[in-house]
């Protein structure tokens, strides 16, 4: 890297910490950003000090006097800047691949339309428990670029990685990649094609080889149609089908099946986690603890204890024997499906935001069985209301106070009141976490 000319596109953790990690290894590094510099944090500011070029408030043609262009995770890979660099023959590459370079650790890749915050930090927990040396990052807290350098070579790496990140890898090589669905979403970054999409997530394993191993989903049609194309070792989990190999559900149980036969992990309802879509992300995170020599006991107990992750179907409260639920980060249709399979209770169901181009009326029939009442919010509201009317009884509400206060109204003992809404936050609210704690306040002071 001595010398050599990097701009690193995103002054947020990731684009920090990648261009940190080039500056240590000699290269000479700009950083832009979007963000006027007055917005950018203490951080940001202080790589100047470390000898580090900065740039707030836009790009400059500075950005181009490259050899090398990073692009941290939210920055998007259509950006005029990004084509022109492209254009002049830059390398634009993602800081996951760059942090990859550094990495003497085996890699735990995960990614997947829905999953990947809660399969992510399940591995991490399984490892953790059985004493594996280990560190989590990638989209989730840490920056791979920050942690990197200070890893041992004998730790695992568990990284949460999408799409956008994946699209900029070259060499980039998990030991164990997983892919636990893909189904629709970011359908704006993506031209609306599926096909597109599904390419994207099939490069997690494209580098794999003999040693290694990619752990799917096999009920998962678009999942099932790009695996064909790995060269490694494939493993696959179900729900639905009794696989030979792999991990699946009998009888309520969940299994692991090796050389050896199939062994019983543990009942589904001993799980903190419920429904259909949290046993697959189980499935997965079990697979991955046994390539890596966790013990089913120990997973047992791991499983036994895992409450999930924030904002992901988490239990609020129960006020006058209505159950509240906050899933604020299913910001697609597909999480809205897996959340109201998870309850036998009717359901009065909290939808809207901003909207994704999403297609509501893929869960109509879900909806019809299940849900009680739709209460909608934000600007998609009318959306929403015009794909379920006649359905179930609408209600709009134009603010989360109001919704909770309907909601309530509407809740009968043995209810369930589910913020699951479908889409982005920011019509509203700063972020997902923003949108389900101001919930989370409003259920607790009923
Ligand atoms: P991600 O990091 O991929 O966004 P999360 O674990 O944060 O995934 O979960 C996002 C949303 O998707 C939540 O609403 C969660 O309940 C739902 N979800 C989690 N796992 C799955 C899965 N395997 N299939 C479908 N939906 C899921």
């Amino acid at each position: 890297m001595r010398g050599m000319r990097c701009s690193v596109l995103g002054a947020a953790r990731s684009g920090i910490a990648v261009a940190k990690l080039l500056r240590s290894k000699g290269a000479a590094v700009f950083v832009s950003d979007q963000r006027p510099l007055e917005q950018l944090d203490e951080e940001a500011l202080s790589l100047r000090s470390l000898g580090i070029g900065l740039e707030g408030g836009g790009h400059s043609d500075r950005v181009l006097e490259c050899s090398l262009m990073v692009l941290s995770p939210g920055v998007p890979g259509d950006i005029p800047f990004v084509q022109e660099a492209g254009r002049r023959g830059i390398r634009v590459l993602s800081e996951l691949e760059v942090a990859s370079w550094f990495c003497r650790s085996p890699i735990v890749a995960v990614t997947g339309s829905n999953g990947k915050t809660t399969t992510t930090t399940l591995i991490g927990r399984i490892l953790g428990d059985a004493k594996k040396k280990h560190v989590v990052a990638g989209n989730i807290g840490t920056a791979f670029s920050s942690v990197v350098l200070d890893m041992a070579e004998e730790d695992i790496v568990v990284l949460e990685v999408s799409s956008f990140q994946l699209d900029h890898c070259e060499s980039f090589r998990p030991k164990v990649s997983v892919i636990l669905n893909v189904t629709e979403d970011h359908m704006d970054r993506y031209r609306h094609s599926m096909e597109l999409y599904a390419a994207s997530k099939a490069r997690i394993f494209m580098n794999q080889s003999d040693d290694d191993t990619f752990v799917y989903c096999a009920d998962d049609p678009w999942t099932v149609r790009i695996a064909a194309q790995a060269k490694c070792r494939r493993l696959s989990f179900s729900t639905d089908t009794t696989l030979q190999e792999g991990a699946w559900t009998e009888n309520g149980i969940l299994m692991l099946g090796d050389q050896d036969g199939p062994k019983p992990v543990i009942p589904l309802d001993q799980m903190t986690i419920r429904g259909i879509h949290n046993a697959r992300n189980a499935m997965a995170a079990v697979l991955v603890g046994s390539l890596f020599g966790v013990s089913i006991a120990s997973m047992r107990a791991t499983l036994r204890n895992f409450k999930g992750v924030e904002h992901r179907l988490e239990f609020v409260r129960e006020h006058n024997g209505v159950r509240y639920y906050n899933d604020s980060k299913a910001t697609n249709v597909d999480a809205v499906r897996y959340a109201i399979q998870a309850f036998s209770n009717p359901i009065i169901l909290i939808l809207g935001g901003r909207d994704k181009g999403n297609d509501y009326t893929v869960i109509q029939d879900l909806v019809r069985k299940h849900v009680k009442a739709i209460l909608a919010i934000g600007e998609s509201a009318q959306k929403v209301e015009n794909a379920f009317r006649g359905i179930v009884p609408l209600h709009r509400a134009s603010s989360m106070e109001e919704a909770v206060r309907l909601s309530a109204q509407e809740g009968r003992a043995g209810d369930v009141v589910l913020l699951s809404p479908a889409c982005a936050s920011f019509d509203w609210f700063k972020n997902y976490e923003h949108r389900g704690k101001v919930f989370k306040d409003l259920v607790n002071h009923l």
